[in-house]
């Protein structure tokens, strides 16, 4: 089984998911920017995962493409869940996560938006020093927000996925873990 989880850059997907999989011992997690950060990487064309949403776009599909390959290859295997986004903001606008070759590829039971206050998101992005995040407008990321939920039901339709949202709030990572964790048990 495959579920994929997804949510705006900086909201907490990876964090939550970390929290979740201690509630769920059948699942493994796979990051799909780790997928595409090692085909990158081994092509030299990019040094941290922050680089590869602004490679050609071209590109991005071709290295997407790979890592969905590899991906359903793991979910043969085990249980997977998918760390990874609707849409992709490039400088060509909005690249879809989840195109009909990455569905036919992972083939998607459940799809989860983890979601919060564009404020909130701008707020957990400006104080994160790990990454090289992305400085938006709040209605730039409240722009993004709807273009994810417009693909996930993009994603719905073709697959038979169900789609569902997990708030994650300030300080509340447990209760966003226990939700996840439930949609998936
Ligand atoms: P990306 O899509 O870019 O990988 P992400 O959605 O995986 O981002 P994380 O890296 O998990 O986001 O979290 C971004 C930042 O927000 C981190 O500094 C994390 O500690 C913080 N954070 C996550 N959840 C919460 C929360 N509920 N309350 C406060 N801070 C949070
Ligand atoms: P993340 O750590 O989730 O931010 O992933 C790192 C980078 O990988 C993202 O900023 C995107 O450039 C890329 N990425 C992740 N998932 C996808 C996807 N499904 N399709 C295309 N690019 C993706
Ligand atoms: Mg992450």
């Amino acid at each position: 089984m495959i579920a994929v989880v997804t949510g705006m850059p900086g909201v907490g997907k990876t964090t939550v998911l970390n929290k979740a999989l201690e509630k769920l011992n059948t699942y493994e997690i796979v990051n799909f920017g780790d997928e595409m950060l090692k085909v990158a990487i081994k092509k030299n064309l990019v040094r941290n995962r922050d680089e590869i949403r602004k490679l050609d776009t071209e590109l991005q599909r071709e290295i997407q493409k790979l890592a969905a390959k590899s991906i359903a290859e793991k979910g043969k295997e085990k249980n997977i869940i998918v760390d990874t986004h609707c849409s992709i903001k490039t400088p060509r606008g909005y690249l879809p996560g989840l195109p009909i070759w990455v569905l036919e590829e992972l083939k998607p039971e459940v799809i989860v938006i983890i979601d919060t206050d564009a404020e909130e998101i701008a707020s957990r992005r400006a104080e994160d020093e790990t990454r090289d995040r992305d400085v938006e407008k709040i209605e730039e990321i409240r722009e993004q927000q709807n273009v994810n939920i417009a693909m996930a039901a993009a994603y719905a339709v073709l697959t038979g996925a169900t789609v569902a949202f997990v708030e994650n709030r300030r300080g509340e990572v447990e209760k966003a873990a226990e939700k996840l964790a439930a949609l998936l048990r």
